[in-house]
């Protein structure tokens, strides 16, 4: 099995990732499968632009799948005797710039993304006094 690490094209798709490209596409766009790539990199987020609604037990709904997902929460969770774990991903301590808001828990989906509601277009709308 091949080490996408070891690839020329490893750099390219990393700066893929960072731009939240579907995984989907951005394996398609070099003729890997999509298992490969997300072996290689452990997560890979998309960037999905609607904010999702939130139902009232903190979970949504995967815009793929349309199956459960819950929000990846940073830190440990401690178990309470008095409390239900809350339905929600632990993703550890380490927060990057690429971390997913968002997984969701259909594990044939495995879809995993983050809001980017800001316009990356920059700051058009604003105005000075
Ligand atoms: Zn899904």
């Amino acid at each position: 099995m091949r080490d996408l690490r070891n690839t020329p094209e490893w750099n390219a798709l990393a700066e893929l990732r960072r731009r939240g490209v579907p995984v989907e596409t951005a394996a398609g766009l070099f003729g890997y499968s999509k298992e490969e790539v997300l072996r290689a990199f452990g997560r890979w987020a998309a960037v999905e632009k609607k904010k999702p609604k939130v139902a009232k037990d903190g979970t949504t709904m995967c815009p793929r799948c349309g199956h459960e997902a819950w929000p990846v929460r940073f830190g440990m969770w401690v178990p309470q005797p008095d409390k239900p774990a809350p339905k929600a991903v632990m993703a550890g301590c380490v927060i990057g710039p690429d971390e997913p808001d968002w997984a969701c828990q259909n594990e044939e989906c495995g879809y995993e993304w983050r809001v980017d509601s800001v316009s990356r277009a920059g700051h058009d709308g604003f105005r000075d006094w």
